[in-house]
This record gives structure tokens, sequence and C-alpha cells, in this order.
């Protein structure tokens, strides 16, 4: 890193966090060497490293409790269920008005925000209005899957969390479709109220998603991507899922999933739809940590071209994943960018691909613990400054990527 080549805004980055820093006495709390954890005079010169929220000692301050919400407003652990209504009445009605886009509506971000607020209250997922949120959302966009057509223009639904659904080109695919929060919050393990199972779609929507959808991918075993349920109701449809090396192996579900072979080199045609359509599916030997996860690349015989990375996270010196990862745009034409909102270097991965469009996932996933829900304000800030265009979606909502959109630069 280049002290001096900072732009201004980074300089002025280290001034606000050098506020944020306080005594010395509380940087044990911090996993930041003090030497490097020296603040920065407030009108820090340009010679200043500047600090980032993973190596600022921000718990300096009472209201942030992890480095990790060095730019977001402190949260609260409880709140009244009057206001969590009122608030969720609001968000839905300033989404419905503002729907997802690049080029976004002020207000649209303070309704996000908003949901970062609610869901980060410590028992977000037993709520009943943020259920009732889930549930409503989900309804929303299966109506409009019922009724959209699938034509050269890709049509994209976000459902919870890293779960999306891709119609274009006569097809439909989905990635990480779970039906909800997955199981108890780790943070939580004495709770005794209603199972976190109770966050999820109905059972009803369950089916009628899958009867939406040609295939699911799944990228990794972790349970905020990978759902039995789930993937069960596709395989009795005569769906394929498409799932990395010995998910549940063992099990009879496991026999009629369809392991990828991971390649750095080489895709498979997949047959969906009883053979009518065949898509070309590339499954990259990635992982999260030692973890296997797919990075799957899907294209249809249009040639539109989604990019899913999972939970595709791993240190420079713990594989060979930055390889294949750092020349995918070299490589491939990618149309479309799903990837992780907390990915490590995301500014890196989204260059690396050079995309037409990114989309993050994994906001607030409710099965973490509170300071791994990374949320829609973390994602602003990560993405802050990007050239690629983007957008942020919450469960339920719909983003139309149309063939010749004017906002895209790099075709
Ligand atoms: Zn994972
Ligand atoms: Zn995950």
């Amino acid at each position: 890193m280049n002290p001096t080549s900072f732009p201004w805004r980074r300089a002025c980055r280290a001034a606000t966090l050098a506020l944020l820093a306080g005594s010395s006495s509380l940087w044990a709390q911090s996993n930041v060497p003090a030497a490097s954890a020296a603040a920065a005079p407030v009108n820090a010169p340009a010679t200043v490293v500047a600090p980032t929220p993973e190596t600022v000692p921000l718990l300096a301050k009472p209201y942030i409790f992890s480095a990790r919400r060095a730019y977001v407003a402190p949260q609260l652990p409880d709140a009244p269920a009057e206001w969590v209504t009122k608030s969720m009445a609001w968000v839905d009605i300033i989404l419905d008005a503002f729907p997802p886009a690049v080029d976004e509506n002020p207000a649209r971000r303070a309704a996000l925000m908003r949901l970062d607020d609610v869901f980060h209250l410590a028992d977000a997922s037993h709520r009943p209005q943020v259920r009732e949120f889930l549930q409503s959302r989900v309804e929303k966009a299966l109506r409009e899957m019922e009724a959209a057509p699938s034509d050269e223009h890709a049509r994209i639904w976000k459902l919870y969390n890293d779960g999306f659904v891709v119609r274009v080109d006569g097809c439909t695919y989905g990635f990480d479709l779970i039906p909800g929060v997955p199981g108890r919050p780790r943070n939580m393990p004495n709770y005794v109220g209603a199972p976190a199972q109770d966050c999820t779609m109905t059972e009803a929507q369950l089916h009628r998603l899958v009867a939406q959808v040609d295939v699911l991918f799944i990228s990794h075993l972790h349970a905020d991507h990978a759902n039995q349920r789930m993937a069960a109701a596709f395989l009795d449809a005569r769906k394929p899922v498409v799932a990395p090396p010995e998910l549940w192996s063992g099990t009879e579900l496991a026999s009629r999933l369809l392991y990828a072979p991971r390649s750095v080199t080489d895709d498979f045609p997949l047959p969906i739809q009883g053979g009518k359509i065949k898509l070309r599916v590339h499954a990259f030997p990635g992982h999260q940590g030692p973890v296997l996860n797919n990075v799957y690349l899907v294209t249809t015989p249009d040639g539109f071209t989604a990019m899913h990375t999972g939970d595709q996270s791993i240190g420079e010196s713990q594989g060979k994943d930055f390889e294949w990862l750092d020349t995918m745009g070299d490589r491939y034409k990618v149309h479309l960018l799903f990837t992780d909102c907390w990915y490590p270097d995301v500014k890196r991965l989204i260059r690396s691909v050079n995309p037409e469009l990114v989309i993050t996932g994994h906001e607030n996933e409710l099965g973490h613990p509170i300071d791994h829900r990374e949320d829609y304000a973390q994602t602003y800030e990560r993405l802050w400054g990007s050239r690629y265009p983007f957008v942020l979606m919450t469960w339920g909502e719909f983003f139309m990527l149309q063939k010749n959109e004017p906002f895209l630069f790099n075709k």
C-alpha cells in the first residue's frame, strides 16, 4: 500500500476514524497491534496510512461493538413491537414506490437502512413482523414470477439472503434458494421461544417457487445456502439440483443430487425442462476457508451469463483460487455477478470478473450473530466509488436487466 497515493476521500476517513479511536487502554479489545493502530491526527496529511473498518480500534467508542460496523449508525438490541410494525409498514411502501435501481432514490436507501436496524434486533428472526414481512415479500415475488415471460431480458428476483432467481432466454434458474432463516440463531443458544424456522416462506410458497424454477444451484453446505426441504421439492418435481461434492453425503437425498464436476477449465452441459434447453454450467473450484464452495457460471443457449460466488472467501496464502478468480473477466463475458456483500475485497472481485452489473447478496443473514449480519449500510460503503453499476435488493424484490440497457458501459 502506497500511503501517498490515497485521494482526499481516504485521508478524510483517516481523520474521522482518528476521532472515533479513543483511549489506548481499550485498544486491547481490538485485534490490531497497537503500533499499527496509532491514531492519525485530525487533519491527517496524505502520508498517513488510511485505516479501514478492519484495522481501526473502533471499540474505543461504546456505540460500536464491532469493527465491521465502522460506518454504521448504532443499533439497539431490543425495540418496541410498535416501532417494528410501523417501520416495516413504512419500508414496504417505500420499497414499492422506489424499486431496485442503479440510480437509486435516496428514500429507498433510508428504507433499507431501517431494515438494517430491525434485522439487528437480537431476536429479529422471532419477531412476527419480520416473518410476515418475509412471507409478504416472497408472495409478491411469486406473483410476479407466475406472470412474467421469459425473453431476452434478464428478470431477477431476490428471495432471502443469498438466494436469487434468474429468468432469461426461455429458462429460469435459482442460486442458493432456502426457505428463510436457517434455524436457531447461533448467538442465542438458550432461546426458548418459537423456533427460528418459523421465519420462512410457507410450505405452499416453497412449492410455488419450485414450480417457477427449472434448476437449483447450491454453492456450499452451510444452512444459509443449502436446504434439504428445498432441494427435495426440486428433485420431487423432476428438476435438477446441482451441488458441491459430498453435500449431504450418505442420505437418500444425496443420491439424487448432481454433483458438479469442479474445474478451472471445463464447463458441462446441463439439460433442463426435460432436455428442451441445455445450459452451459461451469462450477469453479472455490472455497469458503476449508469448505468447498462452487462458484457457478451459468450460460443460456442465447449467451446470457450469470455468475454466483456463494460464500467464496479464502486468503491469498490459503490456496490457488485467486489464480482463476483474478482472470475471470479476461476469459469470460459475465453479464451479471451475484457476490456476497461481505466478500473480503469485493471491489477486487468485481474488477476481476468485469461484469455488466453487480447484485450483492447475504445482507442481514438472521442466522448469523449480530456482528456478522452485514447490513445494507456496509454494502453502500464497500461499493462506494466502484465504477461498476450495482443494485442492492432485499427480500422478494425484482430487477430487470434489459438487453442493451443504456447504463451498461461494458459491452
Ligand atoms: Zn458459508
Ligand atoms: Zn453464507
